[in-house]
């Protein structure tokens, strides 16, 4: 059994539609096949989420009819059996109305993940009926029924194991399951997503509960590129990556990848492949537990960091600050990045900033404690990275960029750099030159 999780603009269109067709229909073994929402679905389900918050009826009803007649578009082009077409716009109808009856209630986290989820569930709906005409036998599964997270960051692995046994138990035996990412039920129960981006990490929940062999993704690029393609060009793709790496980079803004893609799979050393739907034949990226190359290897960076600077003023031995000052975070439920510390101070990134406010007070009672927004890590990643000569290049590469802080992280595999926000497209660029293209180096 594989999974194949195919992202927005491998669903994006009526060519790529039949893209995907092709390529499922070359690839023989029993799958499940998790989709997205089409290119540009998602985010207007933002915004109509956002509109309805302000009460904006008229543009709520705009967005709805647009997403109504895209989707009855796609029927139109890609089904051609008259009650078939009836049948799939009746259903489209009743998820729309659905959005409509939500984008007039109370406002609510769960009511949120109820209307940007219905992207998944329009395209599967009408995909899975064009599969089936088109030579692609399925059943559809809906992922509500069987996809649990603990939180947004912890699946609950045994339980979609047991619930998706059961439903794959009870539905039609075929040997193509076709589903939605993004969509999950949390620990009480309630609709929820798993964050943008997060059909990667559907993909690999399902993979690690049913034990695959492998998990494709398959996206518009070939594989994961050495920097980030959308401000450098000559980029290029990298064969090979472990899981380490990528999560690292994942982590550290690689968009290609949601920041916790591999983590159900690494310990059952599942391997994710990563491949070009417009380019099938295209290497990709193989990502798994094998360290095929040391040295600094890739470049992401991650925006909207905030850095705290807190020195000590009282005569707190400093044990005893740092634990006070962890103490505050752990409170807050506010996750720390990167931390530098010297004796009496202590300098640390964060993202989330919704509770910054109510830390910096807390802080303030024993500490001075300055921010600064709108900073960037850029990540450089690589198996053994301080043991590489390369590394030491970087600081001379980038000595016209003002460096804020630095971190070693404990596994050898990224050095993290921070810089202000407006420096980010300078330095990717200067690193994609200097300590990539100029020596030629490939993994
Ligand atoms: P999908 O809709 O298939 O999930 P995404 O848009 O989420 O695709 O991710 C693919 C995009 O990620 C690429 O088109 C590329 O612009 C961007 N990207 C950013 N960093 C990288 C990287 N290091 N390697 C490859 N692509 C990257
Ligand atoms: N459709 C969702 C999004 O755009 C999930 C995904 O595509 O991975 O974020
Ligand atoms: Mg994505």
């Amino acid at each position: 059994m594989k999974v194949l999780k195919f992202g927005g603009t491998s669903v994006g269109s009526i060519e790529s539609l039949h893209q995907v067709r092709d390529i499922l229909v070359e690839s023989p073994e029993r799958k499940i096949v998790v989709c997205s929402a089409m290119s540009g679905v998602t985010n207007q389900l933002v915004a109509i989420v956002e509109h309805m918050k302000i009460k904006e009826v008229k543009i709520v009803e705009e967005h709805l009819y647009h997403l109504e007649t895209k989707h009855f578009d796609v029927v139109d082009e890609l089904i051609k059996d008259e009650n078939q077409r009836e049948t799939l716009k009746q259903r489209i109808k009743e998820i729309i109305q659905e959005i409509a009856a939500l984008s007039s209630v109370a406002y609510s986290e769960t009511v949120k993940s109820k209307i940007t989820t219905k992207g998944e569930a329009l395209l599967t709906e009408i995909f899975s009926v064009f599969l089936n005409n088109n030579g692609v036998s399925n059943t559809l599964l809906y992922a509500e029924d069987f996809m649990h997270v603990d939180s947004a960051e912890t699946p609950n692995i045994a339980k979609v194991s047991e619930r998706l046994v059961t439903v794959l138990d009870s539905a039609p035996q075929n040997d193509v399951y076709i589903t939605q990412g993004f969509i999950c039920r949390d620990s009480s129960g309630e609709i929820s997503d798993l964050k943008r981006g997060g059909s990667d990490f559907s993909a690999t929940i399902i993979g690690a509960a049913l034990d695959v062999e492998e998990v494709e993704i398959w996206t518009d690029i070939d594989g994961v590129h050495n920097n980030d393609p959308r401000y450098v060009s000559e980029t290029y793709s990298i064969p090979y990556l472990s899981y380490s790496e990528a999560s690292k980079l994942a982590h550290y803004g690689a968009k290609v990848l949601h920041p916790k893609t591999v983590l159900p799979l690494t310990d059952k050393e599942i391997p994710v492949i990563l491949k070009n739907t417009f380019s099938p034949n295209a290497f990709g990226t193989v990502i798994s537990s094998k360290v095929h190359s040391r040295g600094a290897k890739a470049i992401s960076a991650k925006d909207n960091v905030t850095i705290l600077k807190i020195e000590s003023n009282t005569s707190l031995a400093s044990h005893d600050f740092f634990k006070k000052v962890f103490d505050v975070f752990h409170k807050h439920e506010v996750v720390i990045d990167t931390v530098t510390t010297s004796e009496k101070s202590v300098s640390l990134t964060i993202d989330d900033t919704t509770r910054l406010l109510a830390i910096t007070n807390e802080l303030t009672g024993y500490a001075k404690v300055t921010t600064e927004s709108l900073n960037t890590i850029i990540c450089v990643v690589g198996e053994s990275i301080a043991g590489d000569e390369k590394t030491y290049r970087i600081f001379n590469i980038l000595k016209y960029i003002p460096i804020k802080m630095i971190s070693l992280g404990k596994s050898d595999n990224n050095l993290s750099i921070l810089i202000d926000s407006s420096y980010k497209i300078a330095a990717l660029k200067l690193l994609q030159e200097n300590l990539f293209l100029k020596e030629n180096v490939l993994v």
